[in-house]
């Protein structure tokens, strides 16, 4: 545990503290303004009022306590108190996976994030059937998983690229294991066997086209797995080789 200034009471701050991510890094004595939705959120939903205290988190330093110094109808004001845990630390784990229909992708947004991706990549091929992603959205719906379930950080969130570019600008030292429906060494296994920095790359609902396959499996950092002897949805595989390799290599 961090280091505190006071002595932290069991009832402070309570468990029912509204929790919410911020974008400026906070320090002790800051003042930390919210407005538009959250600022909603805490005033009208919550219904903070001044002294009431709020879990503020900067996905920098980690989890704070504050305190509301004015609750407005447009904005809420805070400072911040006292830091209550560090930022944890995540495995060096990226999602790369195909973009897919809104509510599928939403899917592996929330979930990646509470099953810890630090990063994820969405990417575009040529079956992908969406093309488009609004990544503010996309970004909120990762806040808001983090802030369900009291994560202290959140996955870094890139911006769609296209397979080739994503290959050509693969980084050097970071295993890229390739979910293959057409088959691989079992992910359990190849994932157990490996150190280090590591991507999971899955498809889109059409899968792979015979091209794109051959250009993954000809990269040097290429690793094909299977998931096993069903096809399953890119959702599904995105999500279920998240939880497999948090199991086997991961921090479970
Ligand atoms: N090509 C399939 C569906 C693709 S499934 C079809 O016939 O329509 C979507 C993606 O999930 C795949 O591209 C692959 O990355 C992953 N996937 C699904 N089942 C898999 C399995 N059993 N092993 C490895 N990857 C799998």
């Amino acid at each position: 545990m961090p280091a505190t200034h006071h002595p932290r009471v069991p009832a402070w701050p309570p468990k029912s503290a509204p929790r919410l991510f911020v974008a400026e890094t906070l320090a002790a004595g800051a003042i930390v303004r919210i407005e538009g939705n959250p600022a909603h959120y805490l005033a009208r939903v919550m219904r903070v009022a001044p002294g009431d205290v709020v879990i503020l988190c900067d996905d920098v330093t980690g989890e704070w306590a504050a305190r509301v110094s004015d609750a407005g109808k447009r904005d809420v004001v805070l400072e911040v108190a006292e830091l209550l845990r560090e930022r944890e630390a995540v495995p060096d784990l990226w999602l790369c996976p195909a973009l897919l229909k809104k509510d599928r992708f939403d899917l592996i947004l929330e979930k990646a994030t509470e099953l810890g991706s630090a990063r994820i990549q969405p990417m575009l091929t040529r079956r992908c059937v969406a093309d488009k992603l609004n990544v503010e959205r996309a970004r909120a719906i990762t806040t808001e998983a983090a802030e369900q379930c009291a994560r202290t950080a959140l996955p870094e969130l890139a911006e769609p690229v296209k397979l080739d570019a994503l290959l050509a600008g693969w980084p050097e030292g970071r295993a890229l294991f390739f979910a293959d429906e057409e088959g691989g060494e079992p992910a359990a296994a190849a994932f157990a066997a490996h150190r280090g920095p590591a991507a999971i790359l899955t498809g889109p609902e059409g899968g792979f086209d015979d091209a794109e396959r051959a250009s993954i499996r000809a990269h040097p950092a290429a690793r094909p797995i299977s998931l096993g002897p069903r096809i399953l949805r890119g959702e599904t595989a995105a999500l279920s080789a998240l939880a497999v390799w948090m199991a086997s290599a991961g921090d479970w």
